[in-house]
């Protein structure tokens, strides 16, 4: 399939995880991709295996994406957006600290926020484009993360609300919600609750009904038919993407 030949797509997070296998996989349909991420040898490193171009971006600083769009959009197009940065600092609510809620709904909200909002802006003048945002399965609560399913969660109301506001530019916005994805993230967890991370997979797996955890491609494939015509009349929508209900 070449469902994105000759489009422009920006990936925030691209770099590592979900995020770089759906800049691979939306490069390989044929995008031009622009791979923002804050770690900028990894970003590189990805935008040369895919054949794109890497831009050093920081999704919490409105002067980094506004410079990342700007970037991905130099023809004068944008006609997706993917934005998968993501952090995580678990802790129970008791032991929650300031920084650990600020870092994490600044880098999940805001840097949606301000990626979706420099996006439109692009889109509507065109008349045409998809935007993906990734929550979670913890949007529906999580033991240890209270910030972050409330940023989980927050981006489904957000993904609703461009639906709502930017569908009669032609400009549609959906959400997936992955469960346990093998990724740094959650190679992280395992570190912290001190399990190795193929035991915590073999663990997590009991428990989810296709018996086993997701890969990156696994969510890079969802995304990539959101963003397709294939889902031209999908819009403010939530798909799952956690091998279960
Ligand atoms: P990952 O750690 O492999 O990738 C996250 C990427 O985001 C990294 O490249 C990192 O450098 C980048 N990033 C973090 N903060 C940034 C910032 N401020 N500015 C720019 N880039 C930044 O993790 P992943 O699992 O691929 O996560 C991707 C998205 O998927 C995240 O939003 C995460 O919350 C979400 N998610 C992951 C899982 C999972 O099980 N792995 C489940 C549900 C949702």
């Amino acid at each position: 399939m070449r469902r994105f030949e000759g489009q422009t797509v920006l990936v925030t997070g691209g770099a590592k995880g979900i995020g770089a296998a759906t800049a691979a996989r939306l490069a390989s349909e044929g995008a031009q991709v622009v791979v923002a991420d804050f770690d900028e040898a990894a970003a590189t490193e990805t935008a040369e295996r895919i054949g794109g171009r890497a831009v050093r971006c920081d999704v919490t600083s409105r002067a980094d994406v506004e410079a990342a769009v700007a970037a991905a959009a130099e023809s004068g197009r944008l006609d997706v957006l993917v934005t998968c940065a993501g952090i995580i600092r678990d802790n129970l609510i008791h032991k929650m600290t300031d920084d650990d809620w600020e870092a994490v709904i600044a880098t999940h909200l805001r840097g949606t926020f301000l990626a979706a909002q420099a996006a439109q802006a692009v889109m509507t003048q065109q008349g045409s484009g998809s935007m993906v945002l990734v929550s979670s399965v913890s949007a529906l609560g999580n033991r240890g993360q209270a910030n972050y399913s409330a940023a989980k969660a927050g981006l489904q109301g957000l993904t609703k609300t461009l639906a709502i506001e930017l569908g009669r530019f032609g400009v549609r916005a959906n959400c997936v919600a992955p469960g346990f994805i093998a990724t740094a993230m959650t190679q992280q967890t395992a570190e912290r609750i001190g399990m190795s991370f193929d035991d915590f997979q073999a663990t997590a797996a009991e428990q989810i009904p296709l018996r086993r955890v997701g890969q990156p491609e696994d969510v890079a494939g969802v995304i990539a038919f959101l963003c397709s015509d294939d889902a031209a009349y999908v819009t403010g929508q939530v798909i799952y993407v956690s091998g279960g209900p």
